[in-house]
């Protein structure tokens, strides 16, 4: 099968055409209706198999049907003074958590083709970045967050610029290698999504091995419906 038979929404098909994509990759073809069912997924994968449009473009096509109803606050144009750029608080629907800057530049890239021609504005957020211009990026209007743990665990601590409060997706990247350098009392932190309504977000969570600690946010945090990939 090839993404015209997915059911796509159009947008997202044309999107998916522009990225030159025919046919979806082995993971693809799981996680497609899996996350369009609303299932939580566990994705045993490494780089290259196609994993990032796997999660990106089930969640993203899920979102364009209702991007009007559901698109985050976007600054008022009519509160506009001249050398002051308005400004509100980023609401992301979605949150993919990532362990390094370039990869999460490389998904960052990546949902920009799947969300041109929507309402959906993609948002990037690392360490060793600037705060401040970041700051200034998430407060133009943000609804796809993707980030690096510590940087978004500063945003989240900062609830003026950022709040989880509507996230209804949320993306564990490289899970093993975050663990691997510490991250996991943070990673539960950001998982929690905090004054997040229980049982609103859709969890899936990617790693190439799945050690006891991946297993453990997966057992705390995912539904007990899920598919595992291997
Ligand atoms: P990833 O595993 O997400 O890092 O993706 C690896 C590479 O495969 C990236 O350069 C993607 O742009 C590309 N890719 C992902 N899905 C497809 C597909 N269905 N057809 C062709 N290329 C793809």
């Amino acid at each position: 099968a090839t993404f015209k038979d997915a059911g796509l929404h159009p947008a997202m098909l044309k999107n998916v055409q522009l990225a030159g994509y025919d046919v979806p990759t082995p993971i693809q073809r799981y996680c497609l209706p899996a996350i369009h069912l609303g299932y939580d997924v566990i994705g045993i994968a490494q780089t290259g198999s196609g994993k990032t449009a796997a999660f990106l473009i089930p969640i993203l096509n899920k979102l364009m049907g209702k991007a009007k109803k559901l698109a985050a606050p976007r600054p008022n144009p009519a509160t506009f003074v001249e050398g002051v750029s308005p400004r509100v608080r980023a609401e992301p629907l979605v949150v993919i958590v990532s362990p390094t800057r370039e990869l999460a530049v490389q998904i960052f890239n990546e949902a920009r083709k799947f969300c041109y021609r929507t309402m959906l504005r993609p948002c990037v957020v690392y360490g060793g970045g600037g705060f401040r211009e970041q700051e200034e990026q998430l407060q133009k209007g943000c609804d796809v967050l993707i980030a690096t743990p510590g940087r978004l665990i500063h945003f989240i601590n900062n609830p003026q610029t950022l709040t989880l409060r509507r996230v209804r997706y949320m993306v564990i990247d490289e899970a093993d290698e975050m663990l691997m350098d510490d991250w996991k009392d943070d990673l539960t932190t950001i998982m929690s999504g905090g004054e997040q309504e229980e049982g609103n977000i859709n969890y899936m969570l990617f790693s190439a091995t799945f050690p006891k600690g991946a297993r453990d946010l997966a057992r705390t945090h995912l539904a007990e419906t899920h598919v595992r990939l291997r």
